[in-house]
């Protein structure tokens, strides 16, 4: 049990006393079959008519997925809108202070930096574990994040450090879970409720293969998620997104293929990769990327994009010299990447 943490102490002063938009679908509820309240155009195409504000269908569905109810979670525009989000409740620019890890993903720094907060970077040691100690010395971070299966290393955090965090970390800990699903750990919604502090980030980006729609999900307390549906634009997520979500959600099935499918094909890549000259070291992998350290980073980029191959150079990422990070692909494009790989060891 988390004495230190106190969610009133947390929220912006100026939001406790908001008064939300109310919008013209918020203020009915019940059947009706004229609706003359938003000035919408009444000929119907299909997408006239504002989306639910709370999507409560597709939460509905996420829910049975995820084993969650629908009240403990917020949809938005791609995870990114959410991390903006967590920053404006929790945070008063200029003044207010997050703590995140490096290497890890990019979005929170820039965010962080857009909000005017405040910023603790902290390095993660040899092993990409975070630094607890320092984490806890940290006595006035509203926020913390962390990334589990870790962008750009791969691995995850581990739980004893996770649950420690959890348990003595004074602010709010957002983990972000957006690789979950290829890793070998479950993801701790299981164990939401049993911490108050906890906001967890998924997506339908990766696994679910639906990047294009940018459909992120928080989910946490019903008292956190209250605050975050308090600030968040009415229509943040448009019908297009919430049709398609709950169409493609549908398909469980082919979801799991295609996941079994690039385990098969991240295992097969790593010991590919291991197996080249210039190939330093493969880090293991919890995601559907593989982090790799070469010899000259910048050299293979090059000869890659000559061979019409895009992936990430992390060169100039603390503790990531001679990095890249490469997403597993479609079978064809993974042994088209390898065939450019023993041109580049061969040449
Ligand atoms: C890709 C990714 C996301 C997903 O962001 P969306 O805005 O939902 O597409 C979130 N977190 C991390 C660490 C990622 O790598």
């Amino acid at each position: 049990m988390n004495t230190k943490f106190k969610l009133e102490n947390l929220i912006r002063t100026n939001l406790k006393t908001l008064t939300p938009y109310s919008s013209a679908r918020d203020e009915f509820s019940g059947t009706s079959s004229v609706f003359l309240d938003a000035n919408e155009n009444p000929f119907d195409n299909g997408v006239n008519r504002y989306p639910d504000p709370q999507q409560w269908e597709l939460k509905e569905r996420l829910s049975e997925i995820k084993n969650i109810s629908a009240k403990q979670m917020i949809l938005g525009n791609g995870s990114d809108e959410i991390i903006d989000l967590l920053m404006r409740a929790f945070c008063q620019p200029c003044e207010d202070k997050v703590i995140f890890c490096k290497p890890s993903y990019g979005m929170y720094k820039v965010a962080a930096q857009i909000n005017d907060l405040r910023i603790a970077e902290l390095e993660l040691d040899a092993n990409f574990q975070p630094n607890v100690e320092m984490i806890l010395r940290d006595n006035d971070s509203k926020l913390l994040f962390l990334c589990s299966p870790n962008n750009p290393t791969g691995n995850l955090i581990d739980k004893k450090i996770l649950i420690r965090l959890l348990s003595e970390f004074k602010g709010v800990i957002v983990l972000d879970e957006a690789y979950i699903d290829f890793s070998s750990d479950a993801s701790m919604v299981t164990e939401l409720n049993m911490y108050p502090n906890l906001v967890i980030l998924q997506t339908l980006s990766k696994a679910w293969g639906m990047a294009g729609i940018r459909l992120g999900i928080g989910l946490a307390s019903v008292e956190i998620i209250e605050v975050l549906n308090k600030i968040k634009p009415p229509y943040n997520v448009n019908t297009l997104t919430q049709n398609k979500a709950i169409e493609l959600l549908s398909c469980e099935e082919t979801y799991q293929e295609k996941i079994d499918i690039l385990l098969v094909e991240r295992n097969s890549m790593l010991n590919e990769l291991r197996g080249l000259s210039f190939v330093k070291k493969v880090f293991p992998s919890q995601a559907n990327f593989i982090l790799v350290r070469v010899e000259n980073a910048n050299k293979l980029y090059d000869f890659l994009i000559k061979g019409g191959i895009v992936i990430r150079n992390r060169t100039t990422v603390a503790l990531l010299e001679n990095c890249l990070r490469i997403s597993i692909g479609t079978p064809a494009e993974n042994q088209q990447l390898l065939e450019v790989l023993k041109k580049f060891q061969n040449q």
